[in-house]
């Protein structure tokens, strides 16, 4: 399908939905809101349907409270996407990535758009935007609202939410992803009316007191590898007794990295019955081939995440192992 077709495919459509991946992010919410947003600006019943929970730090977006929660509401969105004309799928490169909402979305007769920026894209949608070296989907996003000729039409409803996805996702415009493109879009965005003091408050200084305490936790627990490696865990009892939230958490595995002599750095935590584990790195070391090899996971070159189905301290062994292997080859 072409720009043109879908466009028309679009501007036509009854119902949009938009879809992103299991654990939203700030990019995850962003994108999927700032294009929700600009959707309902041209007239359109727009829904957003997101696998489970987002972090409470994003819950100042417009038109937040009406995402739906597959975890709670999947009837309700099995309808929806059934009957969408199009379905929009932001920041994910594969259905699994959307846990529960994979059936519907594959079932339904819709368009699919895919706007995306994680490596090798399978072929599931009939358009897609998939660019790796973006820094965020909100960029690209924002990127597929100028192609549809609709770059008028943002105003701070819109450009907040692309706005975290993209500073979210660049760690504050500092990893290297940020491009001339990413301050071109960023200007554009405060042009036409986003606060961005504001949204950095927002997201980054609106911590709960369990937020913090996790944070020394976890630094007085961190373990280092050969000068190069940190490791930083999190059980499910620490999870309990510090009355932790959803996204409390969140980028703690980036403080690793602050240290000079480190390069890559990983964050273990207990959910449920599985490990879920977030890996970063330095420069040229590939943490989503690191990933995809040794963890059932993926993301970008410098972030990437993987699961394991071992108890947390068989994961964390498995892990020095591998890592050793890894940086030496
Ligand atoms: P985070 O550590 O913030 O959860 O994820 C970092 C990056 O890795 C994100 O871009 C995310 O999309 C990707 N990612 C996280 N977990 C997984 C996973 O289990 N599989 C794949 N393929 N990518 C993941
Ligand atoms: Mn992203």
């Amino acid at each position: 399908m072409n720009l043109s077709t879908i466009k028309s495919k679009i501007l036509a459509s009854k119902l949009v939905s938009i879809v992103t991946h299991h654990n939203p992010d700030g990019d995850a919410i962003g994108s999927s809101l700032g294009l929700a947003n600009l959707l309902k600006k041209q007239g359109l019943r727009v829904e957003v349907i997101v696998p489970n929970t987002f972090p409470l730090f994003l819950n100042w977006m417009h038109g937040v409270s009406q995402i739906l929660d597959y975890e709670k509401s999947s009837t309700k969105c099995d309808k929806l996407l059934a009957s969408s004309d199009v379905i929009f799928c932001l920041d994910f490169n594969a259905t699994h990535r959307i846990a529960g909402v994979q059936k519907a979305v594959i079932n339904s007769e819709a368009a699919k758009v895919m706007i995306d920026h994680h490596l090798e894209p399978d072929g599931f949608c009939d358009y897609i935007m998939s660019d790796i070296s973006a820094s965020s989907t909100a960029e690209l996003v924002h990127k597929f609202i100028c192609e549809l000729g609709f770059q008028n039409d943002i105003d701070k409803n819109i450009g907040e939410p692309l706005y975290c996805g993209i500073m979210t996702d660049t760690g504050s415009f500092k990893f290297p992803s940020t491009s001339a493109n990413t301050h071109d879009v960023v200007s554009d965005l405060i042009k036409r009316g986003t606060d961005n003091a504001k949204v950095h408050q927002l997201v980054y200084d609106s911590s709960s007191i369990a937020r913090l305490k996790l944070i020394g936790h976890c630094l007085n627990k961190m373990e280092i590898i050969e000068n190069r490696v940190t490791v930083f865990s999190l059980s499910e009892e620490t999870h309990k007794n510090l009355q932790l939230k959803k996204g409390d958490n969140e980028g703690i595995v980036n403080y690793g990295l602050s240290i000079k002599t480190i390069d890559v750095s990983v964050f273990f935590r207990e959910d449920k019955e599985i490990i879920k584990i977030s890996f970063r790195s330095k420069g040229d070391i590939d943490v989503n081939q690191f990933a995809r090899t040794y963890f059932n996971g993926g993301g970008h070159k410098n972030a990437a995440g993987g699961m394991s189905k071992e108890s947390l301290n068989g994961t964390i062994k498995h892990f020095r192992n591998s890592i050793k292997i890894f940086l030496s080859e």
